[in-house]
């Protein structure tokens, strides 16, 4: 049994062989989850009990020959910002060390309904600010692929522990391209879907119109089936969809024969080299199977990350407004006053760059600003919005690169947050516009030193999750990129 390379139907066929239980795959992921992390650093808490638990509860099940579920005994690992009853759930700030919710998140209540055991709490950056994984309050995260780089972020862990291969899938959350970012520079598939079409219950707000959870694995087809089961309407989440969950896996058996695809010019202008030759030779792979491709425009992508800064930075000063050492938070000891016990809690609760987001958001938020900054950036979102829907009267989906670069070495841009923001460039329309997106691997450059993956991004419209899988089946099939 090797936990490392498993897919969730050779789990459902081991089991169904009773090649081995679900508890002693439990066992085995835990065992080589904690190996692991002193070297990365993915995982901020284990819950082993509650991950024998279930795994005794899916070999009860299969012993009375009951269905144990789509996702019976598969080891499933949970960003740290999605909220799990009587589990700690810290954001990886130092002001919810000691937070346990109690609740579960809509998502990982329907995955351990469907017989997921989860193994643990992966790190992130702190309150899901970033793009690296070191804005984290417990250590950054090692790229698990060449450890000395970052394994991207803000789901920093939880691509890091599917590529490790500690957990076989796992649940990220993207408000401006946290899933998608990450995948790619572990070299595993990432998928942020439609907003809406997974509820935000239990999901902590960093930016409520933008925030997402969607799902990491190795294989289109698990991600796809993850996907499956954490979708759908749910009345604890208004903004979560009606929209009925299709089969995706059904989406991903179609050939891709006469789809057209667009090819944005805009997201091509400033990528690196080696970035470059993996994402055109994925394109070329996409005509060899039939793929029309046509350069498009999406003329407002200059204006995406001024655009997202100042609408996520508002909407995180406004969400972190609760973290005020009444109700959640770690209370300052110092505090003597009120206003005192208010001032001390968050400013030592805090890091750096959840104090500089909410400064930023609470002055674009301020009157005779509102006008000028976030008004203005509420109008932009529409017109980024309106690119994507003109584009897809044309086209069925849309191809770019991931990130302008592969993972950058730790520390790199740490002492420079704008060359930071600038990492996703290429997600953050997609996360403004809600629509569906994910990175599938498309190679690895070949410089000096390690060997790094490079994720292209695939882009449909709103619900058409079915479209985008079918192409990154597609794609998988024909490249062979499954580890
Ligand atoms: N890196 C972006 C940011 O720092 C996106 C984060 C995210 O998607 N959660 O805000």
């Amino acid at each position: 049994m090797d936990v490392r390379t498993f897919t969730v139907s050779q789990i459902r066929s081991g089991l169904a062989t009773r090649a081995f239980s679900a508890v002693e795959l439990a066992e085995e992921a835990l065992r080589l989850a904690h190996v692991e992390n002193p070297k990365t650093n993915a995982y901020l808490t284990f819950s082993s009990e509650r991950a024998l638990e279930a795994a005794r509860a899916v070999d009860q099940l299969l012993a009375r020959g009951e269905d144990p579920g789509a996702l019976a005994g598969v080891p499933v690992a949970v960003k740290d910002v999605i909220v799990t009853r009587g589990l700690r759930t810290t954001c990886a700030s130092k002001s919810l060390e000691h937070y346990v919710p109690p609740y579960d998140a809509t998502a990982v209540e329907r995955l351990e309904a469907a017989g997921g055991v989860v193994i643990g709490k992966t790190n992130c950056d702190e309150f899901a600010m970033g793009s690296s994984t070191e804005n984290s309050a417990y250590g950054p995260v090692r790229n698990p692929v060449a450890l000395d780089r970052v394994p991207g972020g803000s789901s920093g862990g939880s691509a890091a522990v599917v590529a490790q291969g500690t957990a076989v899938v796992s649940l990220g959350s993207d408000t401006g391209g946290s899933i998608r970012q990450p995948a790619s520079f572990c070299g595993v598939v990432g998928v942020t879907p439609t907003y809406g079409r997974v509820s935000r219950y239990g999901l902590v707000a960093f930016a409520s119109s933008l925030d997402h959870i969607g799902p990491f694995a190795r294989t289109v087809e698990d991600a796809g089936l993850l996907l499956e089961t954490i979708a759908g309407r749910d009345p604890r989440d208004a903004t979560s969809a009606f929209a009925p969950v299709p089969d995706y896996r059904e989406a991903m058996r179609q050939d891709v024969k006469g789809m057209k695809i667009g090819l944005p010019k805009e997201y091509f202008a400033s990528l690196e080299n080696e970035t470059r030759d993996q994402i055109e030779k994925g394109i070329a792979l996409l005509r060899r199977l039939g793929c029309e491709t046509v350069e498009i425009s999406l003329a407002h992508t200059e204006y995406a990350i001024a655009c997202y800064y100042i609408i996520c930075t508002a909407e995180a000063s406004s969400n972190l407004a609760r973290y005020d050492g009444v109700r959640y938070t770690t209370r300052s000891a110092a505090a003597k006053t009120l206003a005192e016990m208010y001032k001390l809690t968050r400013g030592e609760g805090f890091g750096a760059e959840v104090k500089r987001r909410i400064m930023l958001g609470t002055y674009v938020l301020s009157a005779g600003y509102y006008d000028a900054y976030y008004l203005k950036a509420q109008k932009v979102r529409s017109l980024i919005a309106r690119d994507f829907a003109q584009a897809f009267e044309s086209v069925d989906a849309i191809v770019t690169p991931v990130s302008p670069f592969p993972a950058f070495r730790l520390g790199e841009k740490l002492d420079d947050p704008l060359q930071m923001y600038l990492s996703d460039i290429y997600t953050i329309t997609g996360s403004l516009a809600g629509i569906p997106c994910m990175s599938v691997p498309c190679g690895r450059t070949r410089g000096a030193g390690s060997e790094l993956p490079v994720g292209m991004q695939i882009l449909t419209r709103h619900f058409d999750e079915p479209g985008m899988f079918r192409l990154a089946a597609a794609f998988e099939r024909a490249d062979g990129f499954s580890i």
